[in-house]
């Protein structure tokens, strides 16, 4: 049963001093500790479990683990495929309209419910550490270590209660120190933890520690079979997007042509042109975001190391997931933002002795709005009405509900800024998918596109004006009225803002959003 957030909270700081002492011991031994790690941008398509194109090259084989020994969720989708608000819905378990946080620009209303609120008041220490990109202080937190924004690759900030600190070396192994130190030495050792340790990578622009760019330098990848699409059968939002390998990605900021001779060389003074070029950017693109997210499964594995050898992994749930997907060159894209299944999808993986069967998969449809309650799930901890997800819980366990949602909602907001991704929402039952792109610059207010995903699973086949699909087309128009009444949708106001104006940026916020990404 759900209940209201301030009633939750009001039970648990009246009656939670009390029961705490008196049966502290045997229940902490019942909860499990919590180890979620996040990271940005990461491809389902870049983790071997996946079985997708680069499984056999086995480039996260301490990811891979967590798969084997626990579960692997095929059908793991986002509400809002981009990095802010993705954030702020695993925190509230709720959608970007109910949250506030449609877009990347702004700032997240920290002083409204989060599950970590929750769980701290539950007898819980609670820590993030890492990349959270919501400006502001976090709340909740025992300890909480963020990067500034987007943060640095090389020698990153942090900020903290006491302010900024400057670290040497690459973030991802820097805020995997952070983690240890932590887990290691700050933390009260008598409550069970949840710690939340988010990388940075492989954010754009995809900059590995020199240990991994030189071991990815030669490596050739598979290309993607969309990798030439031309978007022939849909409508203005594929085709006027500014996020292609071709024309969008720099070789400079992106690839780094300007920092690597032999890049510069390749990009720069080769003469490549066309297909050759964008096969060659394709390629040096991938050596990085792959090197990048070697550089995480390494580090992974320290965690994963540190929990074995302090006999703490029997009693640590460990799931790790991105705040959306990325495309790697599927539809000849880099970036996120769209419902098409390379972003829309995002991995999640979770293992949890005794719990989970070793190995599973679940393909249910399940999304991020589910993360916050699944954690207070864990912790015994009641779930606040105002959520709107569900715990993943009984999943794990094998044992779905009968009732389980059988279709998703997903609202993308973020334009004209950003890569030109229109304004679109839909609703997908994991074979079909039904996308209304609407708003500025997009022709008579709306397009739609329909996408049969059994038969086109590259999503190449915009089937709306196929009349074979209309029972279908009209069955999903009724599931989005549906859904955006179950979840109390509110049609939010878009304005065009051609320029990003430097005044509106508050001078207090240490810690600002990235705008451009
Ligand atoms: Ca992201």
């Amino acid at each position: 049963m759900k209940k209201s957030f301030t009633n939750v909270l009001g039970t648990i700081l009246v009656l939670g001093t009390a029961l705490f002492s008196a049966s502290a011991q045997a229940q902490e031994k019942a909860r499990p500790n919590i180890l979620w790690l996040f990271s940005d941008d990461h491809a389902y398509q870049a983790i071997g479990a996946y079985g997708d194109r680069f499984a056999d090259m086995n480039l996260t084989p301490n990811l891979d683990s967590i798969a084997t020994q626990g579960m692997r969720f095929d059908k793991c989708y986002v509400g809002n495929s981009i990095c802010a608000p993705s954030r702020a819905t695993l925190l509230t378990g709720k959608h970007s309209h109910k949250n506030g946080k449609i877009e990347n620009r702004g700032d997240f209303d920290h002083d409204q419910m989060q599950f970590q609120k929750l769980l701290r008041a539950n007898g819980y220490q609670t820590a993030m550490i890492g990349k959270i990109h919501l400006s502001g202080k976090m709340q909740g937190f025992d300890y909480w270590e963020v990067l500034p924004g987007q943060g640095k690759y090389e020698n990153p900030d942090f900020i903290s209660e006491k302010g900024k600190t400057q670290y040497q070396g690459h973030s991802t192994d820097i805020i995997t120190d952070r983690a240890l130190n932590w887990l290691s030495k700050s933390r009260d050792k008598s409550k069970p933890f949840m710690a939340m340790v988010h990388y940075k990578a492989p954010h754009r622009n995809w900059l590995p520690a020199e240990r991994f760019r030189k071991r990815f330098e030669k490596l050739v990848f598979p290309e993607p079979e969309t990798l030439f699409d031309d978007y022939s059968s849909r409508g203005v939002a594929a085709q006027q997007q500014n996020m292609s390998i071709e024309k969008t990605m720099n070789n400079n900021k992106d690839l780094k042509a300007n920092r690597w001779k032999f890049r510069d060389e390749l990009l720069n003074k080769s003469g490549l042109t066309g297909k050759e070029l964008v096969r060659a950017k394709y390629q040096e693109y991938m050596r990085d975001y792959l090197a990048c997210v070697a550089g995480v499964d390494e580090n992974i594995g320290r965690l994963l190391k540190y929990l074995k050898d302090n006999d703490l992994e029997k009693n640590t749930v460990v799931m790790y997931s991105a705040d959306q997907g990325f495309y790697l060159g599927e539809h000849g894209w880099f970036d996120k933002r769209f419902m098409y299944e390379e972003s829309f999808r995002t991995p999640l993986l979770a293992k949890w002795p005794d719990v989970i069967q070793p190995g599973s998969v679940n393909e249910d449809l399940v999304q991020n709005i589910d993360f916050a309650e699944t954690f207070l799930d864990m912790a015994k901890t009641e779930i606040p009405s105002e959520m709107q997800g569900k715990s993943l819980v009984p999943l794990m366990k094998g044992k779905t509900p009968s009732d389980w949602r059988k279709s998703l909602y997903y609202h993308y907001y973020e334009y004209p800024t950003g890569h030109r991704v229109r304004r679109h929402e839909g609703v997908t039952t994991g074979r079909y998918k039904l996308i209304k792109f609407y708003g500025l610059d997009v022709p008579n207010g709306e397009e739609w596109e329909l996408y049969d995903l059994k038969n086109d699973k590259h999503e190449i086949s915009n089937q709306y004006a196929n009349p074979e699909y209309s029972g279908i087309i009209a069955d999903l128009k009724e599931q989005l009225q549906k859904l955006r009444q179950q979840y109390e949708v509110v049609d939010i106001a878009q304005t065009a803002k051609k320029k990003k104006s430097n005044k509106s940026n508050k001078s207090n916020k240490s810690n600002k959003s990235n705008k451009s990404n």
